[in-house]
């Protein structure tokens, strides 16, 4: 197991409807060193991709997105969720539904920060049924940049995101994927990985 894989397993607490609880070291208390073995892991199995610029989501994904920025040296860019429908056209848009919430929410970035040329790493805490991805990607698309890879800490093997996402083309690396996990044991189950 890795790092991130033993700490879950550790301290992640697997609740109804297919929620893993990790806010004791993910997003809501953050394990920087954690962090930091992330940012290096995903520098590690991104060598050789060139990255100019790391895109996620408010709010779990900019901890872990700012940490894996240093790794990279590019600037970390975070979609914000909107309050109101005030638009000024200097924004390009996406529709997201929350896994979490069951709402939708409109997401947005600035055109001053994505350009034609960038290059770039999606990033997130979960994947669930990769409709903050696909957000994601859109925005990315709608710039005319292109998405270099996408980089996600917990993958839930047993939602259908991460298979949508491979047979898109997208290289994705989930640096831990749960295959299975029971909430009335807590066990949970890990899709085995290639060591580094
Ligand atoms: P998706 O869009 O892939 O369905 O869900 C991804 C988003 O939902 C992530 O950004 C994450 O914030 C949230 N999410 C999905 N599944 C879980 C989960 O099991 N636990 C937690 N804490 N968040 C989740």
């Amino acid at each position: 197991m890795n790092l991130l894989e033993e700490r879950i397993q550790r301290d992640g607490v697997v609740k109804e409807g297919g929620v893993l609880k990790v806010d004791s070291f993910l997003n809501h208390q953050m394990d920087i060193a954690l962090f930091r073995w992330m940012g290096e892991e995903w520098k590690r199995r991104f060598a050789g991709v060139p990255v100019t610029k790391i895109l996620t989501i408010e709010a779990s994904g900019i901890g872990i997105a700012a940490i894996a920025g240093e790794c990279f040296s590019v600037p970390v860019v975070f979609a914000k969720k909107a309050k109101s429908v005030n638009l000024d056209g200097g924004m390009y848009t996406a529709e997201v539904e929350s896994f979490t919430h069951k709402n939708k929410n409109r997401i947005l970035v600035s055109r001053q920060f994505l350009a034609p040329g960038d290059r770039v790493l999606i990033l997130d805490d979960f994947l669930a049924n990769g409709c903050a991805l696909q957000g994601l990607i859109s925005i990315v698309n709608a710039a005319g940049a292109t998405v270099a890879g996408i980089g996600i800490a917990i993958e839930k093997g047993f939602q259908p995101g991460g298979q949508a996402l491979r047979n898109l083309g997208c290289r994705l690396e989930s640096l831990a994927i749960i295959e299975e996990m029971d909430p009335a044991s807590g066990r949970i189950r890990f899709r085995p990985q290639q060591p580094g």
